[in-house]
């Protein structure tokens, strides 16, 4: 995949990108100083595809980390950077809080920001999302960096406009006019752009002559990161005017949409299936270990004994990514459906393939994946009796209100969860409702997929955290059946009476 065509509007993407999978050619890391995304020219050279999905997906966790991290704030500022840096770590991009970046960090860096820039550029919503994240990384790398703030000085050439002891000499009385707490003694000042610092110059906080701002050295940081935002813009925009002439090569173009999505899950790997799981213990696990979603589709099928198309591929997809096997889930269905008045004949007829079909076995016997958070929660919004979706978005406030009640949370997790939904951030609020309801723990590094909740919740409930293995925790729910069954009834009495009222 050679990226050094891709300024060209007119040419292909498939001229302007090397997709041959067998090269590995590093990329040209010259004259960027180590921190690379303030390039204006596209980097040049070539990677593998495998490359090109393996470095976007892994910058799309670090910067999915920090707005989950900015989301949920309220932290001291050092505990913030702490957990970042342990967050970087744990991800595998350590160099982030460093100076020493090896030749393969430099290029992970440059090529990853890059991919994700092309698939950012798309909408401005998008845009302002990825400038967001990014701005605040390069905040925290400089904070993590001895040297990085000076670097980026250089690169924007601005350790020349420094200004001479001399000047700063006669214009002390300005200088200290606008200044609060103005020391001679350690005095620096850049003299820069007077547009560039817009909110200073409103704010009477730096000294204007001639067209240029004094600005002090404690301002810088503040300086850079505006630069790297109009920076940033400035580029999402151009590319966003590359991208028609790139729509040719699918392959690519597809790979940028769903990154741009930011979909780290739609790949799940379902578990293998056998008879660990049964489909007379999925009451239990769907009041320990459902994400709301799952838990809201499986209460109306259990009441309402049916679901529409778009909810039995939901629900039906998370079950077969759960590990319960096909003869299991048909068995599910066949006897909720029946109890609705639906019989065993029409079951097979109308209903068992679509079943079949999910698990490959009809069709076009595709692997067909459970969906991801992503997938529902771009899903069309149910109607009628549909109850498909993600009650973070899909649910008014009132409704996922009365569910979180009947979850038993605090009113102060309650209220935090409304509040993300309100804001928008619906897999953080379901990260909230977990951490509410598994005392101690949280999902570990963001929550992209409904079966990603299951398995966690179950690694916990069942005291391993070193696997997931639905075995292991599906017996363990049917030792605690016999203690919690009361505990059980009265919830799921509960359930059925919140569905009476609707009916
Ligand atoms: S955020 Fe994901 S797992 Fe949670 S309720 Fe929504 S779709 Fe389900």
């Amino acid at each position: 995949m050679d990226f050094g065509q891709l300024k060209s509007k007119r040419r292909t993407l498939s001229s302007a990108f090397n997709v041959n999978p067998e090269i590995k050619k590093s990329v040209n890391l010259d004259g960027v100083n180590g921190f690379h995304s303030f390039y204006k020219m596209p980097p040049s050279g070539s990677i593998t595809l495998q490359q090109f999905e393996y470095y976007a997906l892994e910058r799309l966790k670090v910067l999915k980390a920090i707005e989950l991290n900015n989301v949920l704030k309220g932290k001291k500022f050092k505990e913030y950077c702490d957990e970042m840096r342990d967050e970087f770590r744990n991800l595998g991009w350590q160099f982030l809080c460093t100076d020493r970046l090896s030749k393969e960090d430099e290029e992970k860096d440059l090529v990853s920001h890059h991919i994700l820039r092309l698939a950012y550029a798309k909408s401005e919503g998008k845009r302002q999302w990825f400038i967001t994240q990014e701005t605040e990384l390069l905040k925290l790398r400089m904070m993590f960096s001895n040297s990085l703030l000076n670097r980026l000085l250089e690169v924007n050439q601005l350790s020349s406009n420094q200004v001479p002891a001399e000047e700063i000499n006669e214009l002390t009385d300005e200088l200290r006019g606008c200044q609060t707490g103005f020391n001679m003694a350690n005095a620096v000042y850049y003299k820069v752009d007077f547009e560039e610092v817009l909110q200073l110059v409103s704010s009477r906080k730096v000294y204007l002559s001639q067209g240029y701002a004094y600005l002090p050295a404690s301002e810088l940081q503040s300086f850079v990161l505006n630069k790297y935002k109009i920076h940033l813009k400035e580029q999402l925009a151009m590319a966003c005017k590359l991208m028609p002439g790139l729509e040719e090569e699918n392959r690519i173009m597809r790979q940028l949409k769903a990154l741009s999505g930011g979909d780290l899950g739609t790949g799940y790997t379902t578990k293998a299936v056998g008879d660990k799981i049964t489909c007379d213990m999925l009451d239990q696990l769907s009041l320990r270990s459902y994400p709301l979603c799952m838990q809201t589709l499986h209460n109306h099928i259990k009441v309402k004994h049916h679901a529409k198309h778009e909810g039995r591929m939901q629900y039906g997809l998370f079950l077969k990514g759960m590990g319960v096997s096909l003869e299991e889930s048909l068995k599910y269905w066949r006897t909720q459906f029946c109890k609705g008045g639906i019989d065993t004949e029409k079951f097979d007829k109308t209903y068992a393939y679509n079943v079949r079909h999910n698990y490959g076995k009809e069709g076009k016997r595709a692997d067909y994946s459970p969906f991801s958070c992503l997938k529902i929660i771009s899903s069309s919004e149910p109607k009628g009796d549909e109850c498909h979706g993600c009650p973070y978005k899909h649910s008014d406030e009132l409704s996922l209100r009365h569910l979180l009640e009947k979850r038993k949370i605090s009113a102060e997790a309650t209220e935090e969860i409304l509040g993300l939904k309100r804001q928008g951030h619906y897999q953080v609020a379901c990260m909230s409702l977990f951490k509410a309801t598994h005392p101690k723990e949280g999902l570990h590094g963001g929550l992209q997929h409904p079966n990603q909740y299951f398995e966690e919740s179950q690694t916990i409930l069942s005291g391993n955290s070193e696997t997931s293995d639905s075995k292991m925790t599906a017996d363990s729910s049917e030792k605690e059946t016999a203690g919690k069954s009361n505990d059980n009834k009265e919830n799921i009495q509960d359930i059925e009476d919140e569905f009476d009222d609707e009916m």
